[in-house]
């Protein structure tokens, strides 16, 4: 079959699927190319969702991602897809259509992790945010000026719309089960500087417990948080950021293996059926990937990272055009705005052994803390001082040792600091061992 006889679909029109369809063109494809998206939204950006459109900065309809190469594509908005046949080769979209495919692209992301109570997660007030009509809502609910905002999960999301609360004046409080809010990533060191911020900002924290029911004023609207130790918050508005969970729920019989951790691939990008056999018609990219990435050997990770989006969707495109790229191999990095404060990472701290604190310090509240593992570098952030981070970029790339050699512009010798993650330290469902 000549190029322009093949059809490409791709799955997931946001951040990955956007660029994944450029690079099919960069790449040279000429063929039919077809977006499907279950939203009615062109691609749009999410970061600043928790950001710049909660404080009113930006309007969530101006987020819109722009095209960067001209797709000549037939989009199909508002039709999410919901089944795969791999031996007809079609993508099966609500309307009942039957979509046809030589290669297929999936870069369906992932969804807000909602409150397991339904009822209690239907009642007025109660949000989640993941995308730009969960944020308008957001929006409206704390622009008409809730007296208490109560957030549940203090990961990243839930940090940066405690920030955002706080810049349009709100009383709120961030409830977190760890012992510090973002202890899960950064370990508790790390992450009571980042309680510390935040109570300077005039959050109020309660780490260490957990939500046991969201309670209503009698005509369905939210009113009250109850924690297990018996507090009760007031609540106005309820901001439910317990993480993400992958959308795969439309491969269900697919054959391929896959699950709300995201969908396995291997190295090269295509994915995995349930007998671990790539299939080379088929790749995946951004939040909804989970694979083997060379620096975290010994199993498959899934990022939220939308760096991460960007260069997996684009290699997608280029091994869906044939070209063959090299196992895909980016260092991972990420950043965070909350209260005025960027903080970036590259690597991945999971399974750290151990931190320095390499430039800067803890107590001034600016600083490049290096993470470790059995010897090597495997991570770094910087904490408002993001300009450091380069160096450290590359002794993770080139796996160089742990702690960071002293000498050059850096302090050392370092202090190894435990990183001290809470227990259990268990592998969550986007992190899955490669067999
Ligand atoms: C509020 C927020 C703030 C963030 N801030 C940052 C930040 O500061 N820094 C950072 O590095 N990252 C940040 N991220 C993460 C970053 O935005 C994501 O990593 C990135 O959006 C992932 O892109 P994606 O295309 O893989 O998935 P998504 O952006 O989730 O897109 C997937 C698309 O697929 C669609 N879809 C799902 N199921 C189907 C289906 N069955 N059929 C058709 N379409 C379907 C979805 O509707 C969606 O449009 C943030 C994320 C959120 C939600």
């Amino acid at each position: 079959m000549s190029d322009a006889e093949t059809r490409i679909v791709v799955v997931g029109a946001s951040l990955a699927g956007l660029r994944g369809a450029e690079s099919l063109r960069q790449a040279g494809f000429c063929g039919a190319l077809t977006i499907i998206g279950a939203e009615p939204h062109r691609p749009y950006d999410r970061p600043p969702l928790s950001k710049a459109v909660l404080t009113g900065e930006v309007a969530a309809d101006a987020t819109t991602l722009p095209n960067l190469v001209a797709l000549e594509a037939d989009w199909r908005f508002g039709d999410p897809a919901t089944g795969l046949d791999r031996t007809q080769r079609t993508v099966t979209l609500a309307s009942g259509e039957a979509v046809p495919y030589d290669r297929l692209l999936i870069a369906t992301g992932a969804s807000a992790r909602g409150w397991p109570n339904a009822a209690e997660a239907g009642l007025a007030g109660v949000h989640t945010l993941r995308g730009r009509d969960e944020a308008e809502a957001l929006r409206r609910d704390l622009a008409a000026g809730p007296a208490h905002v109560v957030i549940i999960g203090g990961g990243f999301i839930g940090c940066e719309v405690a920030a955002s609360c706080q810049a349009l004046g709100l009383t709120v409080t961030l409830v977190e089960t760890g012992p510090t809010l973002l202890a899960k990533v950064l370990g508790q060191h790390l992450g009571s500087v980042v309680e510390a911020l935040h109570a300077s900002l005039g959050t109020t924290i309660r780490s260490g417990v957990k939500v046991a029911a969201l309670e209503d004023d009698g005509a369905g609207r939210v009113a009250r948080v109850r924690l297990a130790d018996g507090t009760v918050l007031p609540a106005d508005v309820v901001v439910v950021a317990l993480g993400a969970v992958r959308n795969t729920g439309w491969l269900a019989g697919s054959g391929l293996a896959c699950d709300e951790g995201g969908i396995d691939c291997d190295a090269q990008g295509y994915v995995l059926d349930e007998s671990e056999r790539p299939d080379t018609r088929i790749a995946a990219a951004g939040d909804v990937a989970r694979f083997p990435h060379p620096l975290y050997p010994g199993h498959r990770i899934a990022l939220e990272h939308w760096g991460h989006a960007v260069a997996q969707g684009r290699h997608a495109g280029r091994l869906l055009a044939g070209l063959a790229p090299e196992p895909y191999a980016e260092v991972p990095a990420f950043w965070s705005s909350q209260g005025g404060i960027t903080l970036k990472s590259v690597g991945l701290t999971t399974g750290a052994d151990g931190f320095v604190v390499a430039r800067g310090s803890l107590k001034e509240g600016r600083f490049v803390a290096v993470y470790g593992r059995e010897g090597r570098c495997i991570a770094a952030v910087a904490f408002d001082c993001a300009r450091w981070l380069p160096t450290y970029a590359e002794h993770i790339a080139a796996g160089a040792p742990f702690p960071p050699e002293t000498g050059g512009v850096d302090a050392g010798p370092f202090a190894v600091l435990p990183p001290a993650f809470p227990e259990p330290a268990e592998p969550t469902s986007s992190e899955k061992d490669a067999a």
